[in-house]
């Protein structure tokens, strides 16, 4: 889709959205993309006008969440036509790619295709635009946060160590960049044994709620390892369009977004 807008100047904000919330991780496959995937259907179903830009250039997880195959049009070869499923408006950075080829983008490549994301997309009116940002603290989560008015910033870990550590390190690069974090989500907190209900702390116990009272930082939910969420993530039809406990949990988790 097009080639490479050249970087501007001054914070960016596509004209119709209210507020652009950014969702991090310290590390890769903490459930980041699955989090994004299920809180944007949840304030989709909360009323809310949401767009979800999978900005994720090591793994663009967010078609197949969505049970996307197709790529977004462009017509007139500038404006590009974001895709729709399951109430949210979305684009990925995996369109921008070609299929099964790795995504080798210097810094300023990685600008340019952020800017067309944001900028050259046809967002609408939206109240929140979710950015699923790759893990870690690089070029992506530099340029967003510069570049562009981010409202708030969400951390995804589990409560592993060495999520935690990396954890630490995506919170004190958004202090750096003065993007205001909202809070942490501690995803697969817990396992519960479907067949005896005991419980199991797969990934260590504690860690994330630890950190946040440590940082005086939110800690808006605890989602547990569940075979739906990764069932439903696969299929394209996200946990939370359904009505079950993990659709409950996003529901409660956007409306703490809300108020
Ligand atoms: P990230 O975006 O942090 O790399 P993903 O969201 O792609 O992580 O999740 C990695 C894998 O773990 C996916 O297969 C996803 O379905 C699965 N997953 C994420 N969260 C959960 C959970 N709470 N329970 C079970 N599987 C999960």
């Amino acid at each position: 889709i097009g080639g490479h807008a050249k970087p501007q100047d001054g914070p960016m904000k596509p004209p119709g959205v209210k507020t652009i919330l950014a969702i991090g991780s310290g590390k890769g496959g903490v459930g980041k993309s699955t989090v994004s995937s299920n809180l944007a259907v949840a304030l989709a179903r909360a009323g809310k006008a949401v767009g979800l830009l999978d900005a994720d250039i090591h793994g663009p997880s967010q078609p197949r969440m969505f049970g996307l195959t197709k790529r977004p049009a462009s017509p007139d070869g500038k404006t590009i036509i974001p895709l729709r499923a399951h109430g949210v408006t979305l684009m990925s950075i995996g369109s921008m790619l070609e299929e099964g080829k790795a995504a080798i983008w210097r810094g300023p490549m990685l600008m340019g295709a952020l800017q067309q994301m944001l900028m050259q997309v046809e967002w609408g009116d939206l109240d929140t635009l979710i950015v699923d940002l790759p893990p870690g603290t690089g070029d992506v989560q530099l340029s967003l946060c510069q570049k562009s008015q981010v409202t708030g910033a969400i951390v995804v870990s589990t409560p592993q160590d060495v999520a935690l550590l990396d954890a630490r390190k995506a919170l004190d690069a958004f202090a750096t960049l003065k993007t205001p974090v909202l809070g942490l989500i501690e995803n697969m907190a817990v396992f519960v044994c479907p067949d005896c209900g005991s419980e199991h702390h797969i990934f260590g116990h504690g860690g994330v709620t630890r950190e946040a009272e440590r940082l005086g930082i939110p800690l808006l939910g605890q989602l547990p390892i569940d075979l739906e969420t990764r069932l439903a993530g696969d299929a394209g039809t996200p946990v939370a369009l359904g009505d079950g406990p993990m659709a409950q949990a996003y529901a409660a988790l956007a409306r703490r977004l809300i108020d």
